[in-house]
């Protein structure tokens, strides 16, 4: 049974983990061939960040100039990368994976690294996290290559604050490329909004109500301490439970987590349903005791946590002439490590190096 809390959020998990499993919790990994950490919980969900470039600079994420973008030799090649992604499936037990970034569409051989993908056994689930510029083009492609799923980020519907959020006036684009992944079968397509006070958070029910009019399903993450700035402020940041209680003025929102799983998003039906909407409250309702990733950055780092503050160099290995079962070692090693929590809430919490665009979101 779901229970409420004061914010009208159904209260499904705590961001403490306890061990789980005897077998993990007595100091070694045992012989288990998964991603293990030593609070019972179990990796299946790689995050491939394809790039640190981007053609867009949310305001929120990167600087107006960008960023020194990592040089093309550090980056992995196509070929390091599919075998990285088949070590994982094959040996790992990874059965879901999300190609992200900086802007995933900008990362030549993108189709190529798809197919190869999807040609693993066991076939994993594809999707993939993009603004959806230059999408329009690409749509029908990527879904031949195998993704099954796709995220569109979008935090407004108007043109000049799209243009004042990314810096770039492409807002018809990313509509279009939405609407050409939906006609080619890549359902559903997710709609990524950040709300920003004094920007866009008088938005959040216009936003929904296009969604739901479109057939698209809209999730909203809360501001994380991530932007390569470092000018994220709590107090600043938009709150699940203030945006709960804007859509509350227009919606009736039910809660709907019967299977939610490890998914970050609290789902809520709109108006009874089948339509729903998402809230990711990553920093006031941390979903960590449930999290099941793994993130490999596009040089070849394999990150346990968004804000992890240490990272495993696979590279190393891969370009070092290591087999396969010595990089699932590393791997595995490296998520045993993986801490219970992010602790954005703790007096010590220091952001991670690396902002999301280089990480991946
Ligand atoms: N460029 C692609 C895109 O924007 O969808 C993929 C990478 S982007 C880093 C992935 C997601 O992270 C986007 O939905 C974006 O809105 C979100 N994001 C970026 N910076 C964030 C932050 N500081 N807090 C929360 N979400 C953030
Ligand atoms: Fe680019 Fe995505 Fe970051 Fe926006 S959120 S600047 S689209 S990487």
């Amino acid at each position: 049974m779901v229970t409420t809390t004061e914010l009208g959020l159904p209260a499904l998990r705590t961001h403490t983990v306890a061990p789980r499993d005897p077998a993990h919790s007595a100091g070694s990994r045992g012989a288990d061939p998964r991603l293990v950490d030593r609070f019972g919980r179990v990796a299946t969900d790689l995050r491939i960040s394809l790039t640190d470039r981007c053609n867009l600079r949310c305001t929120y994420c990167m600087p107006a100039e960008g960023l020194p973008w990592m040089p093309r030799a550090e980056q992995l090649t196509d070929t390091e990368l599919v075998r990285l992604i088949t070590i994982a499936v094959r040996d790992l037990g990874v059965h879901e994976l999300r190609f992200t970034g900086g802007e995933p569409l900008l990362r030549r051989g993108l189709e190529g690294v798809i197919a190869a993908s999807a040609a693993l056994t066991p076939r994993p689930d594809i999707s993939l996290t993009t603004n959806g510029v230059g999408l329009a083009r690409r749509a029908a492609a990527l879904a031949a290559a195998g993704v099954n799923r796709l995220n569109v980020s979008l935090d407004t519907l108007r043109p000049e604050r799209f243009a004042e959020i990314t810096r770039r006036d492409r807002l018809d684009d990313v509509l279009d490329g939405m609407r050409a992944a939906r006609a080619a079968g890549l359902s559903p397509v997710k709609i990524n909004t950040v709300l920003l006070r004094g920007v866009n958070d008088d938005e959040p029910v216009e936003l929904l109500r296009y969604a739901v009019d479109h057939g698209f399903e809209l999730r909203f993450i809360e501001q994380m301490p991530l932007d390569a700035q470092h000018g994220w402020q709590r107090a600043e940041m938009v709150t699940a439970g203030e945006i709960l209680g804007a859509l509350r003025t227009a919606f009736t929102l039910t809660p709907d987590d019967h299977d939610r799983g490890a998914a970050p998003a609290e789902r809520w039906l709109v108006d009874g349903g089948p339509a729903a909407v998402g809230v990711i409250a990553s920093v006031t309702r941390p979903f960590c005791g449930a999290c099941d990733r793994t993130r490999l950055t596009a040089d070849g780092q394999v990150r346990s946590c968004l804000f992890a503050r240490t990272e495993t160099d696979l590279r190393a290995l891969l370009r070092g002439g290591s087999s396969d079962a010595a990089i699932a070692e590393a791997w595995r090693a490296a998520m045993w490590g993986k801490l219970a929590g992010h602790g954005i809430d703790e007096p010590g919490f220091l952001q991670p190096d690396r902002p999301m665009s280089a990480i991946g979101g």
